[in-house]
């Protein structure tokens, strides 16, 4: 078995070598935190959350870092137009990024740093930096001198002689290069500051990361990952700052994931913008779909392709969970119940009758990380275990039904889908419909009956069932089906879905 990743540094897939044989150091850039995390967030973090899960599968013992931006300028900015502290900022928004990843099914990272509480870290690096001969000290200020570290380009594919001649970046004279960047910046005043060797003042954002990863993963590790929007400058900055302080290798492997385009009603592909319209947050799709919604769509999706995004393409994701959640409502009325998920691995299933599926799985995985692929595995599944559920009722199907759903849900397990029962999935209740909303008020869309009211009436219906009022139960049937609910009875009782 071989992890075949494609490393941004050159350009091409590589097999996957760790430094130290069976583990995985892996840093991963998280959010700055003054608003509420966005689609384009979710899939950076899905995306990683989802090759730990793999690189873990594969035996691998992995140590994921990721940080929060808890000191940046758009901080103070919000925090002074709220006339609140940053901390009181940041300290709201960690949280409420934490409740959308636990919507989105996402495990912990094992370590989820703050720069602020990192200060000193980043100092030892600037001093190493200025010792170096790579950074200086101008009005207060502390800069990293670009055109002093020989590999500045190497990640980006950018000349810095071309970007230098062809650049607008505002001409600041504290700068001897214009693309040089700052790693300590002297405080204004009434703004958050530390104290430094070079006077009060806060750090740059691209030296928190080679701070905290370098701390928590050492100074040369295997994988560096974000979106691509970050290789230039931030992660062009990173390696210079890094390798510039301790003078050796810093990161092996770096991985980016691509953008998400919103595609217009008219199928323009477009930017994601607030002053577009077209922005939303990963809150605001949570009123309208489950988080593995989102999940599902995001992984059917190479991470390195761009992600169109529209509520049709969500609408087709949420369609592929119905059928994943209808095989194991099947399976879950053979059983009785559905058992907790195991760990599944080509070892485990080696001549068991689901092996070939399970190697495709693991083989389209290691590709790569090539999740739409292993996203069909599980729907092949789904398809192959409802044909297991149309054979004639005896021990032998229940085995084989039980097989089914445990490979099913061990591979889901990766992805982080089909874990549920599949009534959370048929049930779940939405706030408003979105696809139909004005985005920019949602307040007004009818968002369907409530669970409540649905149990209200299908019990109404049960109790004139019994008084065989044949006429009342299909007039509940009725209202209920001009509502987007199925009534669904077997000789078990009666449940219900949203169509
Ligand atoms: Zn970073």
């Amino acid at each position: 078995m071989t992890i075949q990743i494609f490393n941004s540094m050159g350009r091409k897939k590589e097999p996957l070598q760790t430094l130290v044989p069976g583990k995985v150091g892996l840093y991963v850039c998280g959010v700055t935190v003054y608003d509420y995390s966005h689609i384009g967030h979710a899939r950076v973090m899905v995306v990683f959350d989802t090759i730990v899960r793999h690189l873990k599968a594969r035996g691998l013992e992995v140590t994921y870092v990721r940080n929060y931006t808890d000191i940046d300028d758009k901080i103070i900015n919000r925090a002074n137009e709220l006339g609140i502290t940053i901390g009181e900022l940041t300290k709201k928004y960690i949280k409420a990024f934490q409740e959308d990843m636990g919507q989105l099914g996402m495990d912990d990272p094992d370590m989820e740093p703050r720069a602020t509480d990192h200060l000193a870290e980043m100092q030892t690096m600037i001093e190493k930096l200025i010792a170096n001969d790579l950074a200086y000290e101008s009005g207060g200020d502390v800069y990293y001198a670009v055109d002093r570290f020989k590999k500045y380009g190497l990640l980006s594919g950018k000349n810095l002689a071309e970007l230098v001649s062809g650049s607008r970046v505002d001409i600041n004279e504290q700068k001897q290069n214009p693309f040089d960047f700052v790693l300590w910046k002297g405080a204004k005043p009434d703004e958050p500051q530390w104290p430094s060797p070079w006077g009060p003042g806060r750090p740059g954002w691209h030296i928190e990361c080679s701070a905290m990863s370098s701390k928590y993963l050492g100074e040369s590790f295997d994988i560096h990952g974000g979106g691509r929007d970050l290789i230039f400058p931030h992660h062009e900055n990173e390696i210079a700052q890094s390798e510039g302080a301790s003078g050796h290798d810093w990161v092996k492997y770096w991985l980016h994931n691509g953008f998400v385009n919103v595609v217009s009603d008219e199928g323009e592909r477009e930017k994601m913008s607030k002053s577009l319209g077209n922005f939303f947050t990963i809150r605001d799709l949570l009123k309208a779909y489950r988080g593995e919604v989102l999940r599902v769509f995001i992984l059917n999706n190479h991470y390195r392709s761009p992600l169109d995004f529209s509520f049709g393409l969500l609408n087709v994701a949420r369609g592929g969970l119905d059928r994943l959640y209808s095989a194991l409502d099947g399976a879950k009325k053979i059983l009785g119940s559905l058992p907790s998920s195991v760990v599944v691995t080509p070892q485990s299933e080696a001549d068991k009758p689901l092996a070939a599926d399970v190697e495709k799985f693991f083989t389209a995985m290691d590709d790569d990380f090539n999740t739409p692929k292993a996203v069909a595995v599980l729907f092949e599944l789904a398809k192959k275990l409802n044909l297991v559920l149309l054979k004639p009722d005896s021990a032998d199907k229940k085995l084989e039904v039980a097989h089914h759903v445990e490979v099913m849900r061990g591979l889901g397990a990766i992805l982080g889908l089909a874990q549920f029962d599949p009534l959370d999935h048929f049930q779940f209740a939405p706030e408003v419909n979105l696809a139909k909303a004005d985005v920019n008020d949602t307040q007004d869309v009818d968002a369907g009956l409530t669970v409540e009211q649905i149990e209200a009436l299908i019990n109404k219906r049960s109790e004139a069932r019994k008084d065989k009022n044949f006429a009342e139960s299909d007039r509940i049937r009725d209202e209920l089906a001009a509502n987007g609910i199925t009534v669904l009875d077997s000789k078990e009782g009666t449940t219900w879905r949203r169509n």
